[in-house]
């Protein structure tokens, strides 16, 4: 890699220029997190998982203080949300199936996304992300409305010969042009997981589209640069890494960002709250990742943070947020 590719700007700003969590209401209810954020150099706090439950979450009290108490402390505040689910009420199903997708045997399904080739599914979740981006405003003017987690698109025959990619991007092309509405200054991720690690090849990005990319079936005892390491069936780091690749020539990697799973507890006990064990935090492999990330160009990263929260901390002491923001910091290239 070139030095010029890695450096910090020329006003000596941070080289990683978004350095973020993604939580959950719990950990915003019981644990001070904002405190947390500002004491480990923190930029970002992102609220996750669905749009309808992060806006009511916001309009009570404890809502309320997490929101002034990032304000005060200078972090900023995004929502990374599951989305789809919440932008085409479910409810239409019986009166417009056409609206939802297809599966492989032909049915039309009411539990997730939606038939991009139907308008008027479009039209309805653009006019509800607009009252979202109303309802949840982003500090930075960055909006994550993802499809249904892990979730396909549709496979109609109008649909069929677009990938579950080029579909999510036509969703983003859509939803950007529509929340720009109701903030002049909106920029939209398109998530790179699950089913969509493949690049697009048929829709183009608007400009605003930026890519996020998150491995979720990566190994985390093992450097995300070991290319052969990988997790049971799942592709490995090489295999994602190529992905990585091949959106970043798609969605150029200015404004891309790397949304990882290095504090992740809910993910480390397998989604499971018996299971909550101290988090197996491993800072070589985190500082290895960066310089991974960092020697691509990508200037914006966050992790999930979800259940490191007041029990957490009550059980095993505060978790290691402030080695993960200082390691940002530390960071020269
Ligand atoms: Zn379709």
């Amino acid at each position: 890699m070139s030095g010029e590719s890695i450096q910090s700007g020329a006003s000596g700003e941070p080289f990683f220029q978004t350095r973020g969590v993604v939580i959950v209401v719990q950990d915003m209810e019981t644990y001070d997190w904002p405190g947390l954020a500002r004491r480990a150099g923190l930029t970002t706090i992102a609220t996750h998982i669905f749009p309808r439950e992060i806006a009511d979450f916001v309009k009570t009290e404890k809502g309320q203080a997490f929101l002034e108490r990032c304000a005060a402390l200078g972090i900023r505040v995004e929502h990374e949300l599951h989305a789809m689910s919440d932008l085409l009420p479910r409810s239409l199903f019986e009166k417009a199936p056409g609206f939802f997708p297809m599966d492989e045997a032909g049915n039309r399904l009411p539990e997730y996304n939606l038939c991009v080739s139907s308008p008027r599914a479009l039209e309805i979740v653009c006019e509800n992300a607009v009252e979202y981006t109303r309802l949840l405003r982003s500090d930075t003017g960055r909006y994550f409305y993802w499809i249904d987690d892990g979730k396909p698109m549709c496979r109609c025959p109008k649909c069929r010969g677009l990938s579950d990619s080029d579909q999510a991007l036509i969703v983003e092309n859509a939803v950007l042009k529509a929340i720009r509405e109701a903030d002049s200054r909106a920029t939209l991720a398109h998530v790179v997981y699950a089913t969509t690690l493949r690049a697009p090849g048929q829709v183009r990005p608007s400009e605003g589209i930026f890519m996020e990319f998150a491995p979720i079936s990566r190994l985390y005892d093992r450097p995300f640069r070991d290319r052969e390491a990988r997790s049971g069936d799942y592709p490995s780091h090489g295999e994602l890494l190529d992905y990585l690749d091949a959106n970043l020539e798609v969605f150029g990697g200015e404004n891309a960002q790397a949304l990882e799973y290095w504090l992740d507890l809910s993910r480390f006990t397998g989604w499971n709250r018996e299971n909550i064990m101290p988090l197996p935090w491993n800072r070589a492999v985190y500082l290895g990742d960066l310089q991974c990330y960092a020697s691509r160009g990508i200037r914006h990263i966050t992790t999930f943070a979800a259940w490191l929260d007041g029990d957490y901390a009550a059980r095993f002491g505060e978790p290691p947020v402030e080695e993960y923001g200082q390691g940002m910091l530390a960071f020269a290239g």
